[in-house]
């Protein structure tokens, strides 16, 4: 562990998240919260404790190691591992704290069964069946789902809970076609795959529960929108993104105030020159916080920071621990005021589709990044 030396710091608004959820299950009908990485940055155990408070008794991890920590610390709904059980410690893991695991590969389906019958011989695994209709990352494909049946019926203490896919382009419009025909490349497998015992299918991400309700299925799986980001910010869906609310806020205190004659330029490379008398604040972030150098100022810069309620643009390049910006629509600002990178209350707030389209990122990215600072 190194020694902290962020002064930035980010908070969770909780009721902004409960909302979120219920518009995502309440649009989709059974959602599935998916809390990998972090909860998209956003802290894995108060999220789920939120999510749990609001009535959310499942959730998706990537690694099965997330997963005990959830159950270690009292999660007692459905925890699913979307990357699956990687070797004999997960395989074990998820034997013994009832966690399901994707599997998309022989391979994993045979090592699992191996574990269980060492472990827990008399009971059944229950696992999710991971197929792959589009996206080429990970799971199987119709021409297997002969032999998977097959070896299915010959191992019984294997259980399918759940078959899942995932989409490639649900929030591209123009790329609906791609969609809908995942959608029913997925129908084919889940009929396909009837002789089994009943389970869940599930397909639909955040983008596909606002957009595609005939691929709602049995089960969603929405992430981002959980956290409040539009994944069709920019499109000519926008609107369907709407009622969202953010969840994450990133702020940094002002550490000096100064003003720059006409001809002085800020920061390094001199790439920002004033052309009259100027205000500005240095601020106490950079890219050692995750916050991009990607932001500095260049021709046409957007990217701004809010300070007492109002956007002040970044001036000159963004440094490892210090960013300038210009105050002119702040003037009274001080050493020690607050300014806000991320979220915001009113109407300038910085939603993170707006600050990753700054960035040239999507927000997804964004709260990752900026998530692993230091929370309030
Ligand atoms: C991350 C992830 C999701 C959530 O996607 P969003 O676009 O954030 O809603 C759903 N399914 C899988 C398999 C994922 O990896």
């Amino acid at each position: 562990m190194s020694i902290p030396y962020n002064l930035i710091r980010v908070s969770i608004d909780s009721d902004a998240l409960k909302h979120n959820w219920q518009m995502m299950h309440g649009k989709g009908g059974n959602a599935m919260a998916v809390v990998k990485a972090d909860a998209y940055g956003h802290g894995l155990l108060h999220v789920a404790r939120v999510l749990d408070d609001a009535g959310c008794r499942r959730m998706a991890v990537g690694t099965v190691q997330e997963a005990v920590y959830l159950r270690e610390n009292g999660f007692t709904g459905q925890i699913v591992a979307l990357l699956g059980a990687l070797d004999d410690t997960d395989c074990e893991a998820v034997t013994r704290h009832d966690i399901i695991p994707f599997c998309g590969s022989e391979a994993q389906l045979e090592h699992l069964e191996k574990v269980r019958r060492t472990f827990t011989p008399d009971e059944r695994l229950p696992l999710a069946l991971k197929f792959d209709t589009g996206m080429r990352r990970l799971g199987f494909n119709k021409g297997q789902i002969h032999k998977l049946l097959q070896y299915l019926e010959k191992h019984p203490g294997l259980q399918v809970v759940m078959a899942a896919s995932h989409l490639a382009t649900a929030d591209m419009p123009e790329q609906e076609d791609f969609v809908l025909q995942q959608g029913r490349d997925f129908a084919e497998i889940c009929n396909a795959l009837a002789p089994l015992a009943p389970f869940d299918s599930c397909l639909a991400n955040s983008a596909a529960i606002m957009a595609y309700p005939a691929l709602h299925l049995d089960l969603q799986r929405p992430g981002v929108a959980l956290y409040g980001g539009n994944p069709f910010y920019g499109t000519a869906w926008e609107e369907k993104g709407h009622g969202l609310k953010q969840v994450m806020h990133v702020e940094a205190p002002v550490l000096q105030v100064r003003e720059l004659a006409p001809g002085e330029s800020i920061s390094y490379g001199r790439t920002w020159v004033a052309d009259k008398p100027t205000r500005v604040a240095i601020v106490a972030t950079g890219y050692a916080d995750a916050y991009s150098r990607g932001l500095s100022s260049g021709k046409d810069t957007q990217s701004a920071m809010l300070l007492h309620g109002k956007r002040v643009p970044i001036v000159g390049r963004v440094c490892m621990q210090m960013t300038a910006v210009n105050i002119e629509n702040a003037p009274h600002t001080k050493a020690g005021d607050t300014v806000t990178l991320l979220g915001g209350r009113g109407k300038e707030a910085i939603s993170p589709d707006e600050l990753a389209s700054w960035w040239g990122t999507i927000s997804y990215e964004v709260m990752c990044l900026l998530g692993q600072n230091p929370r309030k």
